[in-house]
């Protein structure tokens, strides 16, 4: 590693909802009391081959273990919102693979993160750290991860939590008294890092009324300083995004002149949208020189070159003074050393900057186990995904019209596809073709779900203005919010999986969405096209999975939907043959994660 020249200055278990039958299924206003019972017959009819029962006002299991004991149907008129209910407890407990090798050479590794699933999770940085830590746990090595204390965090979700250390660490000029504290989150060791300051406080993980950069140096800087009052050295310490890039600055120009020798530093870059501009001075306040990091080959924003002043880039210092670099797929590793300002930099580090492809946290995201659903599944059996897409159908009020008309009308409801698109609603993900694909699926006769969250109020008045023109139809529901809960039962309900981003490092959604058995329907790009291989591609018989386009335009998507519609309706075997397959594609972590050691061991000190 090259040795840079020192800048040093200075289980939750609620009740759970599916036993109680009382104010599960509400009276709609003006419904009388026997619909509710001649439309639990209807669904009956529909789902004898799952070996359920009817009881005055609820579906009972017989004999299949895979649906909720006590299902009360959902109405759009529920004082609490189906996903709102109480769940049982979804600490997911790891399903150990029986087929997992532990690895012989062990490591201690620290994740230095923003976001970690379920507890701070915005978007797929944090089921990438969550769902990476279990897999290196359940070979055998030790990980902890680190995360600010946010204030937004639900003490409840995390296990055994316990103040360890009450330490100073440095900020503009002060030495701020900062907590750490340990807990359990899903299986996995973290450690919150706490300051007293106004640091991560208010109702969401980013966009506190705090200066986020700032927020963000403390907490790279409190981690080390954690690990150094700790006296704890680990082989590996794991970084991701702008958020801990400066981490290691701080780590090979501070910290390793101090007490901490042995820990090598790697980064994940996730998104390269998003580069972490920050001021010299502001980098100054985390104790480092910031004047000394603006050249070409340490930390300067090269497009801010020959401005007075020139500005830094937390990405770029991070991925110059890591060992080594990760990005998120393979072909979003090409495309980054092809455009964007800080392709000259890779190309310059490019025998240390890796593209490996994310896995999903296969314990946190399984329909034959997820405690969110109100019946389980798997590619052998897919009844209880019927009755998720009818649920959820029933839940918005997207079928509840239909099936008081009889069995005839329900089970054409079901022969409607379900598309649902589940995405942070910013340029990135194509917002014009989410918008284009709401028009457009109706038009075809189906049905589409978005479940989003803009963080731009211009984006989110336009959504809101569909959600309000769709809000009583039977076809469109655009939900505008983060929910986890609903993410699940939508993932569960859908026949395919929208995700037609203009660029996608990974993506998770397409993944996921498989494994639930949605077929996805994406565009061409970055680990989209890793991940997603056409069905109409003769060369491609055996990894074919989904239904992609290429274009940005309308027309581009078009093509893939009436693709997809018409192998759901026209093809149903085939259909089915598809549901099937993409349940069986193994994206876990546990197919992965050993790609990540490879990294971590090349780069660990040994002696
Ligand atoms: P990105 O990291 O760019 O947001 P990914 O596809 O990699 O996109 O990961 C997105 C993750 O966030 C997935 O787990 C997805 O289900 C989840 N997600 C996105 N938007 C929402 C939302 N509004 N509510 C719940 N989960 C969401």
């Amino acid at each position: 590693m090259m040795i840079m020249e020192s800048a040093l200055v200075g289980k939750f278990c609620k009740p759970c909802c599916f036993h109680s039958t009382k104010g599960v299924l509400p009276k709609r206003k003006g419904m009388p009391t026997h619909h509710l019972f001649s439309s639990e017959f209807n669904i009956l009819s529909l789902l004898t081959s799952t070996h359920l029962s009817v009881q005055a006002g609820a579906l009972k299991q017989k004999s299949s273990g895979f649906v909720s004991k006590e299902l009360g149907w959902p109405s759009p008129d529920d004082e609490i919102p189906f996903w709102k209910r109480d769940f049982p407890s979804w600490d997911a407990s790891p399903e150990v693979p029986t087929d997992i090798v532990k690895d012989s050479d062990l490591l201690h590794v620290v994740h230095v993160t923003a976001e970690m699933a379920p507890i701070a999770k915005v978007g797929g940085l944090g089921d990438v750290v969550t769902g990476l830590a279990r897999a290196c746990l359940l070979r055998g090595h030790t990980v902890d991860i680190m995360l600010p204390f946010y204030e937004c965090i639900q003490k409840q979700q995390i296990n055994d939590l316990a103040l360890i250390t009450t330490y100073n660490s440095y900020h503009d000029g002060n030495w701020i008294p900062t907590n750490a504290y340990r807990g359990v989150v899903s299986g996995i060791p973290v450690i919150f890092i706490e300051p007293s300051n106004e640091f991560f406080k208010g109702q969401h993980v980013y966009g506190g009324s705090y200066n986020e950069l700032e927020a963000y140096l403390f907490f790279s800087r409190a981690c080390l300083e954690w690990m150094q009052v700790a006296g704890i050295q680990p082989d590996i310490i794991h970084v991701h995004e702008w958020q801990t890039g400066a981490l290691p600055l701080l780590y090979w120009d501070m910290y390793q002149y101090l007490s901490l020798k042995k820990p090598r530093v790697i980064l994940t870059i996730h998104n390269m949208e998003h580069y972490g501009e920050c001021r010299q001075e502001q980098l100054s306040k985390c104790g480092l020189d910031g004047s000394l990091y603006a050249t070409i080959d340490k930390a300067v924003d090269d497009r801010t070159v020959g401005h007075n002043p020139e500005r830094l880039s937390l990405l770029k210092g991070g991925i110059v003074y890591s060992n080594a670099v990760v990005t998120v797929s393979p072909t979003y590793l090409k495309e980054t050393l092809c455009s964007g300002w800080l392709a000259s930099t890779l190309i310059t580090h490019r025998d240390k900057y890796f593209g490996i492809l994310n896995g999903i946290d296969t314990a946190m995201w399984n329909p034959a186990a997820d405690v969110f659903l109100p019946a389980k599944f798997n590619a052998q059996n897919i009844e209880g995904k019927k009755l998720c897409k009818h649920y959820v159908q029933r839940g918005l009020g997207m079928a509840s019209e239909s099936i008081e008309a009889g069995n005839y009308v329900l089970d054409k409801m079901l022969k409607i596809p379900l598309v649902v698109c589940i995405s942070r609603l910013v340029p990135q993900k194509g917002l014009h073709l989410i918008i284009h694909a709401i028009k457009y699926v109706e038009q075809l006769g189906g049905q589409m779900v978005v479940l989003g969250k803009a963080s731009d109020g211009r984006v989110e008045g336009e959504f809101k203005h569909l959600a309000e023109l769709h809000s009583h139809g039977p076809r469109i529901r655009i939900l505008l919010m983060y929910s986890e809960e609903l993410s699940h039962l939508l993932y569960a309900a859908a026949d395919m999986v929208l995700v037609p981003s203009i660029f996608e490092p990974c993506g998770l959604s397409q993944m996921i969405g498989m494994r639930y058995g949605a077929v996805p329907v994406v565009r061409k790009t970055g680990g989209l096209a890793d991940t997603v291989f056409d069905m109409d591609d003769q060369s491609n018989r055996e990894t074919a999975n989904g239904f992609v386009f290429e274009g940005i335009d309308e027309g581009s998507l078009n093509w893939a939907l009436d693709r997809a519609f018409a192998y759901y309706r026209d093809k149903p075997d085939e259909w089915n043959g598809i549901v099937q397959k993409v349940m069986e594609i193994d994206n876990s972590w546990n197919k992965t994660a050993g790609k990540y050691i490879e990294i971590y061991d090349s780069v660990r000190v040994t002696s």
